[in-house]
């Protein structure tokens, strides 16, 4: 029963403040739902806003978003996965970033020969996740020499340590063997945009901008160096995800009665408690038992007992006047109580990235369109 408002003023703003400490373009990262804000209204208001190139995940994601951005250069960053991708690709007009031999060689078949498509290439450059490795540079080069129908206008690599103050000496190798396969390219005549900074990175590693910024949590308003020295750099981000939940019970809880399954929670005092229509079945997760607050007009509420599937119980005895029906907030929130991503992330013991993926599945609106 979780209810999700997304502020598109608060994204418009994180936007502005991201091309002007980047001064390159921007791409907004929109994968995974927008990191569940919404793909087609955030990627609409930045459309608006000025934003041209836009990075998905799946190809899928790319498909839908073209649908209502047609003009959009869109890049889709896990490239091809199924057969239907290929063919997406070039119906839907999607950049893929190509990480692997595999997805190279299956792109190269599925072209006919009218076809062109550009790409853009993922490198590895020491996170070993996804990507080339280096040393595939040359035999890349030749590859493409062979299939001039295939393009590559974009190189691109992911920094493992960017939201970490002390790893700059690890960003910066990252860079600089990324740095050599753009050489690499270069003089073999193949110009393409060169792409490395995240969110931290835009705020915090000048050196890595390249032609094009990838900034994803940031512009949700997540601060990247949260509890870190750094922690101002985030400071003019603005959270635009809000989460509120109804009120659906009032009642007295009497000193010495436990409450919620297992009666983890007893009352020190007597105590008048809220059942909130929140749970786990609401990606309100059960690890918040006993440990996360709701906001209420201002006052903070502890959640006691284990968070049920659908129902969460709150203290509310410093709230005489609310009652059934009432909202309160679980992320977010209007005024000085606002519960910040990263408080609510401390209490969930996880980041702002996985609490705005899995709350934002719930119903969402919109405010400040
Ligand atoms: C998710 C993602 C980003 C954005 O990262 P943030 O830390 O959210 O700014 C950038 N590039 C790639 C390839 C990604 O997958």
């Amino acid at each position: 029963m979780l209810k999700v408002t997304i502020d598109l003023e608060a994204i418009r703003h994180n936007y502005h403040v991201l091309k002007s400490e980047s001064g390159v373009e921007v791409m907004p990262v929109v994968k995974a739902d927008a990191y569940s804000h919404g793909i087609e209204r955030v990627a609409g208001t930045l459309f608006a806003e000025g934003a041209r190139t836009f990075g998905v995940g799946t190809v899928d994601e790319g498909v839908l978003l073209r649908k209502s951005l047609p003009q959009a250069t869109i890049y889709s960053l896990l490239g091809p996965l199924g057969l239907d991708d290929y063919k997406n690709l070039i119906i839907f007009g999607i950049k893929p970033v190509i990480h692997s031999w595999d997805q190279l060689t299956t792109l190269a078949e599925c072209l006919t020969l009218k076809d062109q498509l550009r790409i853009g290439l993922k490198f590895d450059t020491g996170m070993s996740r996804l990507g080339f490795k280096p040393e595939a540079c040359g035999r890349l080069v030749e590859f493409f020499r062979v299939n001039p129908a295939l393009n590559p206008d974009m190189i691109c690599s992911h920094l493992a340590f960017a939201d970490n103050p002390d790893m700059g000496h690890q960003a910066r190798q990252q860079l600089e063997v990324l740095n050599s396969v753009c050489e690499a390219f270069n003089q073999s005549g193949y110009k393409h945009k060169r792409s490395l900074a995240n969110s931290a990175a835009i705020l915090n590693f000048q050196q890595s901008l390249g032609d094009l910024a990838r900034p994803g949590i940031a512009l949700y308003g997540g601060n990247p160096f949260v509890n870190t020295a750094i922690a101002e750099k985030g400071r003019r981000l603005k959270q635009a995800m809000h989460v509120s939940a109804p009120v659906l019970s009032v009642h007295q809880l009497p000193k010495g009665q436990g409450i919620s399954y297992g009666l983890t929670f007893t009352a020190p005092r007597d105590m008048r408690v809220a059942i909130i229509g929140c749970g786990y079945a609401d990606n309100y997760a059960r690890s918040l038992s006993n440990k996360s607050w709701m906001l209420f007009d201002g006052h903070r509420l502890p959640v006691l007992g284990r968070v049920c599937m659908q129902l969460t119980a709150v203290d509310v005895s410093s709230v005489p006047e609310i009652s059934f029906g009432d909202q309160v907030f679980v992320l977010g929130g209007p005024g000085s109580g606002c519960i910040d991503v990263h408080e609510l992330a401390g209490w969930w013991k996880t980041i702002s990235y996985e609490v705005f993926c899995l709350l934002g599945k719930n119903e969402k609106k919109y405010i400040n369109f």
